[in-house]
């Protein structure tokens, strides 16, 4: 038989380790017990009982018994009963779950006050208004917290107390003033709900308990874990602890205390203290604490006691500690310890001190910190307060914070900014025909799409800040405006603030500041201690990872700033980008060519300018992998839409047979379903000439670049393919070009040939692919959209909202792989591709290829590289490093 399940432990049987249990807090209390700091005894009431109150509605049988026992102890151990007539024990009881939830759940102070032992305190504590306000404190907060009356009239009540006696303060108020309002708060107890309330110190503790159990339950605690990803199902413990009393008189107090800096990471004991108070008084901000710096003048004693105390904690926990203390006459008490939470800056601070003078090893160091900490040190960011509203909210696609005047279109951002004016293009949702517009533009707003949007893609890639899917707005291009669900309409030329960190949207300019770690990654030059401590993590990332990282880039520009944030290469050259502009003049010729001879006539007026674009782009990365994908998007995107052009020519009193032309090539490609229509490898195969064309762009920009003396090293990926057979045509026809050119120019040239694997039936048939691959190269992106059978482009705006609240997503498939399912299917063709092939290269080129948990699952699959976003790869090769650890 098991042993019967134990729901209450004092603080002393506990320890750190028992933080699922104890809850985090519970956990620290127990700790410090341990380790012979000065905390006040209490005990603990276990997770495992919430979860049992939770599910049945009943605390466990065992709990009131065990909980008597422990109160038992407690007394024994102060000498005092709980709310005895007599120098009364009270106590606090405080929620504290395994993770952080600050001020999520409950907590109420002074249980055991009642009639009767109110004025046992007072002649205790030799302070009858101290007393009373204890009183009143308990009856305001269990009538708020336990007996769920509203908290609004207990602050009417003192209100009109102080109005009455025409001061401001809750602490001008004397003893007879309490006295009354306690007696009023009673009424309104009793008003409210029927019931008086309890002078029985037992039954106000049980109550207590069991209202923190609920407070599991509250909205707030609801809406905080979603947002953190915390599970529902954890339960809270709840920690019972003798009252110390910080507003005992001048020196008495209470504060809050870190042993270092949490929003710098400066060494040294920081903190605020607030004399003359209890700790609620310090985070309700009722008076204006003092630095902790203060203490030393006020309590010499008690400022080296304390900071003999964090001392020990650090060295304990080998991190940033916080306490919550308390001065009761002269005594320190330590109520609370944690690991405390810090800023982005903080947290590589910390890791890096912490292992400069030994405390923690490299390895330790690096997992200190994550890519997200870093992405987040890389933007510049606004400076916001609660007061700023968002207009609207959308996903938020590509971080950082920007400001400019709202613009509807393409051409005006570019106009603008060739005036050197700051816009942010608003669209509904962008296609390849705005990229003009979004390199011009500071930010991208989109109220359709999701994070692998056009917009979101793009966006990201040049590390443009961008917020998509905003469904309240209602965009009118023709207009120049567009219209939120709550009437504000903003027009071209109105200023926006876009944060695409938070994916908010507001009117107006709010204040920026700039990012010195993203200067410094560029740069590679350090610019204080922050900076420091961010290149050294990386340093020590580069040298631990296994998992290369390479760049998604297509331009020199991107290259190069790619390779100066540490890529190893180009994982993903999207050749598409380099059709638009003044190039798809060209593009349409292609389309529209009526024979061979117009297609060739198109495609050799392309070469060049492919040719140059490569050329610049392994100059770039010279000495490392480019790999180049050719085309891949359906046609028509390259062609005007299908409805402007039919509402043109209606209205044209002379329709241009051009644009007559052009209707008949967009009506005829038309597809329901272009994502699974006429692109990838099926559009190499199906445009003649197209494929060979930009294989001897490729093939020729590496022949000039060895004639340069550089060392190009192209790759060449097909993508989209579904069968071997696809790949065979392909590779044939490419290896034909490449030898001729070879031939031609007395060269030898070595390009690998590889494949995106990017449909299940690629995936499901690696072995069979891997025979006439180089490489794989995992477009996750797709994959995720064929494996799932979801619209990467419309999914996003649409149910996800719903899938994640309902939980059955806990994160976008398209943002955070799906191990089980799209990562399964990675896994499968990795060792299938390697069984077939052993020397067969492997990466990622997804969005995924930037996202943390993807680079750790890929990092174990057995990948070579991941390649992202130039913008995302420091916090990429960060990764690739704790994954390694
Ligand atoms: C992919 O599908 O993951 C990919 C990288 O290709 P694209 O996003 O260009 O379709
Ligand atoms: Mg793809």
């Amino acid at each position: 038989m098991s042993a019967p399940t134990k729901y209450v432990y004092e603080f002393a049987e506990g320890s750190r380790d028992m933080a699922a249990l104890l809850g985090g807090k519970g956990a620290g209390l127990a700790e410090m017990t341990r380790l012979g700091l000065p905390v006040p005894p209490g005990f603990t009431v276990t997770t495992e009982a919430c979860k049992v109150y939770l599910a049945t509605g009943e605390e466990p049988d065992e709990l009131g018994v065990e909980a008597a026992h422990a109160l038992a102890g407690l007394e024994r151990t102060m000498g005092r009963t709980l709310g005895a007539p007599e120098d009364p024990l009270l106590v606090s009881v405080r929620s504290g779950a395994r993770f952080s939830m600050p001020g999520m759940m409950e907590t109420i102070l002074d249980i055991g006050l009642n009639d009767r032992s109110v004025t046992g305190l007072a002649k205790a504590s030799g302070q009858e208004r101290f007393a009373w306000d204890s009183y009143r404190r308990l009856i305001q907060m269990f009538g708020r917290t336990v007996m769920g009356v509203d908290g609004e009239l207990f602050e009417q009540a003192i209100a009109a107390h102080k109005k009455q006696r025409a001061v401001a303060t809750d602490h001008e108020l004397d003893t007879g003033e309490l006295v009354k309002l306690t007696d009023e708060f009673k009424d309104i107890i009793r008003g409210e709900t029927g019931e008086e309330f309890p002078q029985d110190p037992t039954e106000q503790l049980a109550r207590a308990i069991r209202a923190v159990f609920d407070s599991w339950n509250g909205e707030r605690a609801h809406v905080y874990r979603h947002r953190e990803h915390i599970p529902e199902d954890l339960g809270t413990a709840v920690n019972i602890q003798a009252m110390v009393f910080g507003n005992l008189g001048p020196d008495s107090g209470t504060g809050v205390a870190f042993t270092r800096d949490p929003a710098t990471g400066e060494s040294g004991m920081y903190g605020d203290y607030l004399p003359d108070a209890q700790g609620e008084d310090v985070v309700a901000g009722v008076r204006d604490a003092l630095p902790l710096s203060e203490l030393k003048a006020i309590a010499p004693h008690t400022y080296i006691e304390l900071g003999d105390h964090l001392r020990a904690l650090e060295d304990h926990y080998r991190d940033l500690c916080d306490v919550e203390f308390t001065v009761e006459r002269g005594k320190l008490w330590i109520l609370q310890t944690r690991v405390g939470k810090r800023t982005a800056e903080a947290a590589f601070r910390i890791a890096h001190d912490l292992g400069a003078d030994g405390t923690i090893n490299a390895d330790e160091a690096l997992i200190r910190v994550d890519g997200a900490a870093l992405t987040r040190l890389m933007f510049p960011r606004f400076d916001t307060t609660p007061a700023d509203v968002p207009l609207a909210h959308g996903v938020p696609a590509s971080p950082g914070a920007a400001v400019g005047v709202a613009v509807f279109d393409s051409a005006e951002a570019v106009r603008r900014a060739a005036l050197g004016e700051h816009t942010v293009l608003v669209r509904r949702e962008t296609t390849p025909d705005d990229l003009p517009g979004m390199i011009a533009a500071q930010a991208v707003l989109t109220s359709r799409g999701g994070k692998t949007s056009h917009a979101a893609v793009v966006a990201r890639g040049m590390g443009k800040v961008c917020v998509c899917g905003a469904e309240a707005l209602t965009v009118d291009p023709a207009g120049r405006r567009f219209t939120t669900e709550s009437g504000v309409v903003v027009h071209e030329g109105d200023t926006l603030s876009v944060d695409g960190t938070a994916g908010t949207v507001h009117v107006g300019a709010l204040p920026l500041t700039a990012s010195d770690v993203g200067r410094a990654l560029e740069t590679g030059t350090s610019t204080g201690p922050v900076t420091d401590a961010v290149l050294g993590a990386l340093t020590h990332a580069d040298s631990v990872s296994r998992l290369e990282v390479r760049a998604n880039a297509d331009t020199p520009e991107d290259a190069a700033r790619a390779r100066a944030l540490g890529a190893q290469g180009i994982g993903l050259c999207r050749t598409e980008h380099m059709f638009l502009g003044e190039r798809r003049a060209l593009v349409e010729r292609m389309i529209l060519a009526r024979d061979d001879t117009a297609r060739d006539q198109a495609l050799a007026a392309l070469l060049p300018l492919q040719r140059e674009d490569f050329t610049g782009i392994l100059e770039a990365m010279d000495g490392l992998p480019v790999t180049i994908r050719l085309l891949d998007p359906p046609l028509h995107e390259f062609l005007p839409d299908r409805t402007d052009l039919a509402v043109r020519l209606a209205a044209a009193a002379h329709p241009d047979p051009h644009d007559r032309e052009l209707l008949h090539a967009v009506e005829r490609m038309h597809e329901q379903n272009p994502m699974l229509g006429l692109r990838g490898v099926r559009l190499g195969l199906a445009v003649p000439g197209l494929m060979a064309m930009q294989v001897r762009a490729v093939a020729e920009a590496v022949i000039g670049r060895l004639g340069a003396g550089g060392r190009p090293r192209a790759e060449i990926m097909i993508p989209l393919v579904g069968t071997v057979e696809e790949l065979r045509l392909a590779r044939a026809e490419a290896e034909r070009v490449l030898a001729d050119v070879a031939a031609e120019t007395g060269t030898t040239l070595d390009c690998p040939i590889g494949t995106m694997i990017e449909l299940p039936r690629a995936a499901l048939t690696a072995g069979r692919i891997a025979q006439d691959a180089d490489f794989f190269s995992f477009g996750t992106n797709d994959l995720t959209q064929t494996t799932w059978g979801l619209s990467r482009d419309d999914a996003e705006a649409s149910f996800f909202p719903l899938y994640l609240e309902k939980g059955v997503f806990e994160v976008s498939p398209f943002e955070s792989i799906d191990q089980e399912g799209v990562g399964q299917l990675v896994e499968l063709a990795i060792r299938a591709g390697r069984a077939i092939n052993p020397r067969l290269e492997t990466g990622v080129c997804g969005e995924h290829g930037g996202d943390p948990d993807s680079i750790h699952f890929f990092h174990h699959a057995g990948l070579d590289y991941v390649s992202c976003s130039p913008f995302r790869i420091p916090a990429a090769r960060l990764e690739a490093g704790r994954a390694a650890v």
